[in-house]
């Protein structure tokens, strides 16, 4: 056995890493890592990778890309909270924020390249335009890892890095995001590549827990509460794991904290079913739910890994935690209190973070002496145009949604 496991979250069974979606049994549910190392201990070096033991790879990438944790007077001071910290990945270089792409997809980019080399190179496959497309083709960009991007035709030239890669295909697919997923679902078959994976990928979670690790390093506590806002609810879970591990050292107590997820109306599919008690996601959970008028529009995931089991429902009802509906005026305003306490546009999920924690103490939910964890997912774009030139990625190719596997084959060269 390596330096981790994988373990069913339906059956329990445990096995080595072959890059498994899901168990030899054919459970539905996630697969978790279980680390030999029980210890936290994190390495000296900068970086997310200064959480080796807790991530599943078996080699590394030198960079400083990782989420930071502080305290920010003016925000506490405004919200009332005595223990307030702020988790943030982005470019925000006042606070030692390096996160080029801005957003904590990075944390997820970062370990899944690792774990792709790990397993001999592969090239990896996903269909996005947004925070997901910008921080995979960042890191290849760094890494070299080789990787093909799906993007929707109306997106081309929103995918922006800062330096130019050849280890980046884009391919613009005519039609909207599920045509470009179809494509990618195609090409992640071919001999040699393989799909990103989403949720069920334990490199892109345990990759996301790191901003819980960093707040673990910097305070040294696990805290009472954690606000994110969630599309697919991958850092919740994400959250909750790392927690898991960290009351496995021992040193930490062994209580979860407890989580505060928010969506943004009108499209709050998951947030309905919680509060509606609920395990199973109905089609009434999706209605009204018009994308085209969400503020945060990385929030939108129509098929989030909420059921499943090792997902966003267990998660929440380990810790007992609380959903919230945030309204577009109410994440603008968030993003106007963080702009007056901190001088980097924030993403507009993050101020929907910001918002929720805003409500929370408004309704009384948070006591003032708690300690909280503000999860400020992404934030610097304004910033990082200033301090670097960015290039955009042009699509080698434009294609019909039903283009025949052959086009696609001599497009990538296989
Ligand atoms: C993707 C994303 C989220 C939501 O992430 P989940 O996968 O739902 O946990 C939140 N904020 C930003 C900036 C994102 O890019």
């Amino acid at each position: 056995m390596g330096e981790y496991d994988l373990v069913c979250q339906t059956g329990g069974e445990v096995f080595e890493d072959g890059y498994d979606f899901s168990c030899p049994s054919g459970h539905k549910g996630l697969l978790r890592a279980r680390y030999r190392e029980k210890r936290f201990a994190p390495r000296g070096c900068a970086g997310l990778f200064k959480f080796y033991d807790w991530l599943p790879v078996r080699s590394s990438y030198e960079t400083e890309s990782c989420p930071v944790v502080f305290r920010s007077e003016r925000l506490s001071k405004e919200l009332g909270l005595r223990d307030l910290w702020v988790g943030l990945t982005g470019y925000y270089p006042e606070r030692n924020c390096k996160s080029i792409s801005c957003s904590f997809k990075e944390m997820e980019a970062y370990p899944t390249y690792a774990r792709f080399r790990d397993m001999g190179g592969k090239t990896l496959v996903l269909a996005s335009a947004g925070n997901t497309a910008r921080a995979f083709a960042q890191v290849s960009a760094e890494t070299g890892g080789r990787c093909v991007m799906m993007v929707p035709e109306s997106s081309v030239g929103r995918l922006t890095v800062t330096e130019p890669s050849d280890s980046i295909t884009a391919i613009a697919v005519k039609g909207d995001y599920a045509d470009a997923i179809a494509v990618a679902d195609r090409v992640a078959g071919f001999d040699g590549f393989l799909p990103e994976g989403g949720a069920r990928n334990i490199a892109r979670r345990d990759g996301m827990g790191t901003v819980m690790l960093q707040f673990a390093q910097t305070a040294g506590r696990i805290p009472d509460s954690y606000f994110q806002a969630v599309g697919s609810g991958t850092g919740g879970i994400s959250a909750w794991e790392a927690s898991l591990r960290l009351i496995g050292d021992g040193g930490f107590g062994d209580r979860l904290p407890r989580l505060h997820l928010s969506q943004n109306l009108p499209f709050v599919p998951m947030a309905r079913a919680w509060n509606a008690g609920r395990r199973e996601m109905v089609p009434e959970d999706y209605a009204g739910g018009d994308v085209s008028q969400v503020y945060a529009d990385v929030l939108t995931n129509r098929r989030p890994p909420y059921a499943v089991d090792g997902g966003v429902f267990d998660a929440m009802s380990a810790c007992g935690g609380s959903f919230s509906e945030i309204t577009n005026a109410e994440a603008k305003s968030a993003e106007k209190m963080w702009l007056q306490c901190e001088n980097a546009l924030p993403d507009p999920a993050a101020s929907v973070a910001l918002a929720s924690l805003v409500r929370a103490v408004g309704e009384g939910l948070v006591s003032e002496g708690e300690c909280v964890l503000l999860n400020m997912t992404g934030a610097g774009r304004d910033r990082v145009r200033e301090d670097y030139d960015m290039v955009e990625i042009s699509p080698k190719a434009v294609l019909e949604p039903d283009a025949a596997d052959d086009e696609l084959r001599s497009i990538l060269d296989v």
